[in-house]
């Protein structure tokens, strides 16, 4: 079986939301809790860093190389050489124990996240997309906590996970009036695997999925329900994948730390680092953002 390599060991508290950089030849990511952004270049193993002051749920590339940021507060432009950010707009202003989680950049380049309670209360949370500076939709209503998204090859469906479900859902997705609606059951992820958590859609529309308490990225084909693959990992903490690499011939793969004991995190010391697969399937370029 193809074995995990680790890139880096920058043991993030709460890693999430890989996204390929094609300009930078580097992996983009977030801390959520540290309220950090990391960039990862493979080829000469540079490392840098975006210091924010709020949680930061995710990040997505725009047309111009700019960032586009789902946030505690809200969505964010922040610009990577001034490192400045400009607000586009808070759906939640009203729901303070709320932050934003997992998002991703849409086949229609706009930018789709969501939120949780950040105290865990179940349904308090929605799905988003941010249309343009001030004007946000609410998709999706009484989520619990909003993880992995991605949309078929066609891409008239999208496939969503609100995590406590152990399930991907499907809607049907229509992109000219931008509507996403009849929703059903996609996948079931059993009690032993753990938690859905983030998850990608490769070259053969078969979807990624990390598992949270379940050490381990599962393949998925989403039209039977059936698990294809799954990628172990010395870590219990598996946040999310993505695709990239000059081929998009590798899946990076990010982990986290929070919540786990001392034992465990003697046992698993790599938790919080940042893994490689090279799993023998192609994925996708991300979509990019339209800059807001
Ligand atoms: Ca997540």
């Amino acid at each position: 079986m193809e074995k995990w390599e680790l890139l880096t060991d920058v043991r993030a508290t709460l890693g999430e939301g890989p996204v390929w950089d094609e300009e930078r030849g580097a992996i983009v990511w977030v801390d959520i809790l540290e309220k950090r952004i990391w960039e990862y270049r493979p080829a000469d193993a540079d490392l840098t860093s975006y210091q924010l002051d709020q949680y930061v749920g995710a990040a997505a590339l725009t047309e111009s190389g700019g960032l586009l940021l789902a946030m505690r507060h809200g969505f964010y432009a922040m610009d990577r050489d001034t490192e400045k950010l400009r607000a586009l707009g808070d759906p939640e202003a009203d729901r303070p124990a709320n932050r934003f989680n997992d998002g991703k950049c849409g086949p229609d380049g706009r930018f789709w996240a969501g939120t949780m309670s950040m105290g865990d209360k179940p349904g308090q949370g929605a799905l988003y997309r941010l249309e343009e500076a001030g004007r946000i939709i609410r998709l999706v209503e009484g989520v619990s906590t909003s993880n992995g998204l991605d949309w078929s090859l066609d891409g008239r469906t999208f496939y969503y996970i609100d995590t406590p479900t152990r399930e991907v859902a499907a809607f049907d997705y229509d992109r000219e009036t931008g509507r996403i609606e009849r929703r059903r059951t996609a996948i079931r992820v059993p009690e032993e695997d753990g938690y859905p958590d983030g998850m990608t859609l490769d070259a053969e529309g078969k979807l990624w999925i990390a598992h949270w308490g379940g050490s381990q990225v599962t393949r998925w084909d989403p039209e039977t329900g059936r698990k294809l693959d799954a990628l172990a990992l010395p870590v219990p903490l598996v946040t999310s994948c993505a695709f990239g690499g000059e081929h998009y011939d590798e899946l990076y793969v990010t982990s986290a730390r929070v919540g786990l004991s001392t034992e465990t995190l003697e046992q698993h010391p790599l938790s919080g680092g940042l893994f490689r697969f090279r799993p023998g399937v192609k994925g996708r370029s991300p979509f990019r953002c339209r800059d807001l």
